[in-house]
């Protein structure tokens, strides 16, 4: 490779979000190369690949191919716009059997989208004016349903409402000292380099176990991703990447298709 097109690749990685200095030793091992092109893929797969979760890694999926096994709770935590209650439409409509609390109580009277996705996959919703008793009343009914709790947007540096979510799980833990089962964080794609900002805050308030990406469909984004793998020992799992707006627009995490969106 040239130095004109090591340059013009070194900004294309950046374009993508992966950080500056990852971009550059990323190229450095590609000058020498003779196929740079799938060169540079092997390295991206080779880092993402730590961020497969090990359900997925040995494809014990859960009934009906799901990942998650009934009866589970999973409270989706997040910024405000990332996508946390359509993604919740749409894991409803994979998973079936699902009761959601809608812990995001200023707005889930105003989301007639989740609403329609829950009727069409059956989806029970749990209402009320307070999230830890939404949250409550949701775990308390779940039975053998999957319990997915919607969170209303936080900024990781707001200390009440990071103190809300930490009483959503205080007060579950009271019916089940295991809820919730899984803490997922929904990031925007499109964030940057901010979202491993986030992935911090979030942590410290409640302890996450997994990622779901959003909006890779919207631009050539979502190179944090890679960013995060390269630097972080133990990374989160990477459990969703939503593609779309459309209710099928939700897969499973594969590094494979995650890299072809980045650079499409
Ligand atoms: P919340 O505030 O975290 O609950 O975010 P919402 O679920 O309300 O989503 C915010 C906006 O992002 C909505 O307009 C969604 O349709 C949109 N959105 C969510 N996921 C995706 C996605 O994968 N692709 C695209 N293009 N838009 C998405
Ligand atoms: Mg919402």
């Amino acid at each position: 490779m040239d130095a004109n097109s090591a340059d013009e690749l070194t900004e294309t990685l950046i374009a993508a979000d992966i950080a500056p200095t990852l971009a550059s030793d990323i190229v450095s091992k590609l000058r020498a190369s003779s196929d740079p092109e799938s060169e540079l893929k092997k390295i991206l797969l080779a880092h993402t690949s730590k961020l497969v979760p090990p359900s997925l890694a040995h494809r014990s999926l859960g009934e009906g191919g799901s990942i998650i096994r009934h009866p589970s709770s999973i409270l989706i935590v997040g910024v405000n716009g990332a996508g946390k209650t359509t993604t919740i439409g749409k894991l409803a409509d994979q998973w079936k059997s699902v009761i959601i609390g809608a812990c995001d109580t200023f707005r889930a009277a105003a989301n007639q989208q989740l609403d329609i996705w829950a009727k069409r996959a059956g989806a029970e919703i749990i209402h009320g004016t307070e999230p830890a008793a939404v949250a409550y009343k949701t775990i308390e009914t779940m039975g053998d349903r999957t319990a997915i709790l919607d969170t209303a947007g936080r900024l990781g540096n707001n200390e009440s409402l990071m103190a809300e979510l930490s009483k959503v799980v205080r007060v579950i833990k009271k019916l089940d000292p295991d809820a919730p089962n899984e803490t997922w964080l929904v990031l925007d794609g499109t964030t940057g380099q901010n979202a491993l900002e986030q992935i911090e805050a979030f942590n410290k308030a409640v302890p996450l176990t997994g990622l779901i990406i959003t909006k890779m469909d919207s631009s050539s984004k979502g190179g944090f991703l890679i960013t995060y793998a390269a630097q972080t020992k133990n990374p989160l799992p990477v459990r969703y990447i939503g593609y779309g707006e459309k209710i099928d627009d939700l897969h499973p995490f594969s590094p494979n298709e995650y890299i072809d969106k980045i650079f499409a």
